[in-house]
């Protein structure tokens, strides 16, 4: 067993659309990014290459490479898991938190867990999203950005 942990950061502003784990939640901002921005997707991909020692979200899809503007995090995803399912590594769980002061997240996570459990290919008991503010804290607390942490286990 190998486990692997993941972190993301984007900063919010008005004009984006605002999705997590491939869902779109209605909100006045959305993350900016290279990518859709796409946070909690980001965090759950690093965690899972951690975990096979396979470098990072950054090495396998710069930022600079014009192909991936706009990118679907959801397809990233599923390449990730293709990397994982060539090296013989199967998914035992995943584990992870998205820090964000709003909108409200938890009529969300069920559509996630679904959303995420189908792109990777695992059941819904193996996958655990859960939803945290920071207090009015820092600068998600400020509503500048939003965050994700993930652990991943492998075998
Ligand atoms: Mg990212």
């Amino acid at each position: 067993m190998r486990i692997g942990f993941g972190y993301d950061v984007h900063a919010l502003v008005a004009g984006r659309p605002l999705l997590v784990g491939g869902v779109l939640v209605p909100f006045e901002k959305g993350s900016l990014g290279h990518s859709d921005g796409d946070v909690l997707i980001h965090a759950i991909m690093d965690a899972l290459l951690g975990a096979a020692a396979l470098g990072d979200i950054g090495r396998h899809f710069p930022d600079t490479e014009p192909m991936l503007k706009d990118a679907d995090s959801t397809v990233l995803l599923g390449q990730v898991m293709a990397m994982l399912v060539s090296k013989g590594f199967k998914v035992g769980n995943i584990d992870a938190t998205v820090c964000l002061q709003e909108p409200k997240l938890s009529p969300y996570i069920k559509e996630m867990t679904t959303t995420m459990s189908s792109i990777m290919g695992i059941g819904e008991d193996q996958i655990s999203i859960k939803a945290t503010t920071t207090e009015h804290m820092g600068f998600t607390g400020r509503g500048e950005g939003i965050s994700a942490y993930a652990v991943a286990l492998i075998h």
